[in-house]
């Protein structure tokens, strides 16, 4: 794999979402498209991207998915979350979506509910999934190649809030540890604010010590 990643802010949060090609088999990806933005769409053309392998979620809040049904629309790929996250994509007191959806068409199911531990193809190498709750019950991880992809469960020297519905902060501590034990070094990208390496969040993240 020979992986090229931009990272796009999106919405008015701003949201980072992640689009990766594999410029070896053409393989893309887009991670957490939390708005259907310019931004997005100008870096799927930077690429050279068409077609779309799959639309990774990290979890189903608003601001994670609000642009995945107008993405997969017009870029296909398969839209892969967490399987009991899924409900989120059905439930707007789950995702928080009610204030902001006003007329944006959305994603109601997944078409890769996935578990902790799956790894799905990807170029001549594969996504695994690491299932780590606590900012929300069905929050994951995904790696690939020297990429770990950690939406709102890990930022950098942070981490994410554990307040909203099915979150929970001893969960959330316990699954940024296990981040931390993954053996070598990773860029760190995360669902908001700037990127960083799991080898700096070791020696600086106060959540990780
Ligand atoms: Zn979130």
């Amino acid at each position: 794999m020979n992986l090229s990643v931009i990272r796009c802010e999106v919405g008015f949060m701003p949201t980072n979402a992640y689009v990766v090609r594999d410029t070896e088999s053409g393989d893309s990806l887009v991670v957490d498209p939390g708005f259907y933005d310019p931004a997005l769409t100008e870096a799927l053309q930077k690429l050279g991207i068409n077609r779309l392998r799959y639309i990774l979620l990290t979890h189903g809040h608003y601001d994670h998915i609000l642009g995945v049904r107008q993405l997969k629309d017009r870029y296909g790929g398969d839209v892969v979350i967490y399987e009991s996250e899924a409900a989120f994509l059905k439930d707007d007191s789950l995702s928080l979506v009610k204030p902001f959806c006003n007329g944006i068409p959305m994603i109601r199911a997944a078409d890769r509910p996935v578990r902790d531990g799956d790894r799905l193809p990807f170029g001549d190498g594969e996504i695994t999934v690491l299932h780590t709750p606590g900012h929300t019950s069905g929050s994951v991880c995904y790696l690939l190649g020297d990429l770990l992809l950690t939406g709102d469960t890990l930022f950098c020297e942070s981490v994410g809030r554990a307040d909203l519905p099915t979150g929970d902060d001893h969960a959330l501590l316990r699954s940024v540890r296990r981040l931390a034990a993954l053996g070598g070094d990773y860029k760190v990208l995360p669902g908001h604010m700037e990127t960083s390496t799991l080898a700096y969040e070791r020696a600086n993240n106060p959540y990780l010590e």
